[in-house]
């Protein structure tokens, strides 16, 4: 592959070092598994959990005479996930052997696709930031390809003293590997994308991407140059299984070249491993000892042909990515692109937003769900699938304010108890008696009240008429805050006799 370097050197991403500063140059090659009933190239089921060895045919465990048959399924959601990069789809495509023996591959060789892969060029548009004034920057990063192929299997060394088992579950599963080019210019860059690749690939419904249970894990390559220069010599973090070890791997690898570069010294082209555990890396094998896979068509399988119109019918079907949507919270519901970058970064977060937003003012929609909802659910730990208050809950709590039912303030606190307790927020405002009083003879009680206790205080108001303001705040907490703010305002204004 020829690289083209797309980006001009980023003042904000350079890394100091004692003979100046340095660029991190970073490429990734992620595996997402496809969301499929069954494997690429036979009938068994790719259910995760499955007791091991569960879900193995013939074909996956490489019975002798076995052939493969393609699942259009997982054709069909490779050609989604390629449009939805905005890549190229080739019409043409051709499954190669990629020769290996490893005791999880039965068949001595895996499935891929090499020199025509599926899916040609793309590109993804990445939000990365917040900075510290809270701005957002919107990247390109360009795809080199996406093709299919299948998972190998896992050793288990950890089941018997003196043996090793093998289980074959995800021998055979079908994978996308997605590679991008070398745009990437730190380790926050790199995160977003795959936060925003998992995100496109959800909303698709191509990929879970969930990665504790290795439907997305990434090669991560990493080199360091001075800004400008020549790319230099990478090396590749394998087999990477989550977004903030992703970083982690990034910071600790440009770290290590910088100080093995400033030394006089060179990097060597190498394959790396990760170890959470201490975070750092560590070398697993050299260029030298790369596999020379001896890549070949496969012969069990013709290569992979459709036409424009095929592609063309899945694309009709193709559900909003998060980008359209954005653009739409931003023009329809006048939301900032901040907060609809919110919003659309994770699929159940907009789910969650649209049901709430249904039928009511959307801006107060979002202020709930991002303010009041992903601010608890952050302070606790949890995620937006263990929200204990849900939808139709902050639905009814936003009614209560609109209504004129409740105040914006004891809405805040009437959220607090349903996240707490649960209920029925509707209930829950008689049963506590949370109500709004728009009584005005309740309200000049408390005005009056407030007013006879304070003299001076009136004197000064009277004086100076913005100091009516601690009156009501004086009244609100007299009522509870349940007094209707506005009515205690006009009322205090009038017995002042201050505008
Ligand atoms: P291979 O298949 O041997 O791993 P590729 O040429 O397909 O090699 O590149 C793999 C990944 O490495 C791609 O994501 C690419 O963007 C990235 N890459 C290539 N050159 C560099 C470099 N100098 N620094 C960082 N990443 C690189
Ligand atoms: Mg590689």
């Amino acid at each position: 592959m020829s690289i083209v370097d797309t980006r001009t050197p980023d003042p904000k991403r350079l890394i100091p070092g004692a003979t100046g500063d340095w660029e991190i140059i970073i490429g990734l090659e992620v595996h997402a598994q496809v969301i499929s009933k069954s494997k690429l190239f036979s009938g068994a089921p790719t259910n995760f959990g499955a007791e091991p060895n569960a879900n193995v045919s013939l074909v996956d465990a490489a019975m002798p005479g076995m052939l493969p048959v393609i699942n259009e399924e997982c054709v069909k959601q490779a050609i989604r996930t390629g449009l939805g990069l905005k890549a190229e789809i080739n019409l043409k495509s051709v499954f190669d052997r990629k020769n290996y023996f490893y005791p999880d591959l039965p068949q001595g060789y895996q499935i891929s696709q090499f020199k025509q892969p599926i899916v040609g060029e793309g590109k993804v548009v990445v939000s990365v930031g917040p900075d510290r004034q809270g701005n957002f920057e919107d990247i390109e990063i360009g795809i080199e390809r996406l093709h299919l192929e299948q998972d190998a299997g896992k050793s288990m060394h950890d089941q018997h003293p003196t043996m090793s088992y093998v289980d074959l579950n995800r021998s055979g599963v079908a994978l996308m590997e997605i590679v991008s080019k070398p745009d990437m210019r730190s380790a926050d860059e790199a995160k977003a994308y795959v936060t925003k690749l998992r995100s496109i690939m959800r909303y698709l419904g191509t990929c879970d991407g969930n990665m504790d249970e290795g439907s997305l894990r990434a090669d991560v390559n990493v080199s360091v140059r001075k800004p400008g220069g020549d790319f230099g010599t990478r090396c590749e973090m394998k087999n990477i299984n989550s977004i903030r070890f992703i970083g982690q791997a990034i910071d600790y690898e440009a770290r290590r070249q910088i100080a093995i570069l400033e030394d006089g010294g060179t990097i060597a082209q190498e394959t790396r491993l990760f170890d959470p555990a201490k975070g750092e890396t560590r070398s697993m094998r050299s260029k030298e000892e790369a596999h020379d896979y001896r890549y070949f068509p496969d012969p069990d399988l013709l290569p992979l042909e459709f036409d424009q119109a095929y592609v063309d019918a899945l694309a009709v079907d193709l559900p909003e990515l998060p980008d359209e949507i954005k653009k739409r919270l931003v023009a329809e519901l006048g939301l900032s692109a901040y907060d609809a970058s919110i919003i659309v970064s994770d699929k159940a977060i907009a789910d969650f937003f649209w049901q709430v937003a249904a039928g009511r003012d959307g801006k107060a929609a979002a202020n709930w769900v991002i303010n009041d909802l992903l601010g608890a659910l952050n302070r606790t730990g949890k995620t937006i699938e263990e929200t204990p208050v849900s939808a139709a809950q902050l639905g009814a709590v936003i009614d209560l304010i609109k209504d004129g039912t409740i105040s914006g303030k004891i809405a805040k606190d009437l959220f607090e108890i349903v996240w707490n307790e649960g209920g029925d927020p509707k209930e829950l405002v008689e049963s506590r008696g949370l109500k709004q009083v728009t009584d005005t003879g309740a309200i000049e009680k408390a005005v009056d009240e407030v007013i006879a206790a304070n003299p001076d205080k009136v004197e000064q108001a009277r004086a100076k008429p913005t100091l009516a303001g601690w009156f009501v705040g004086q009244v609100m907490k007299a009522t509870g805050g349940k007094a209707n703010p506005q009515a205690v305002n006009a009322l205090v204004k009038a017995k002042l006799g201050v505008e």
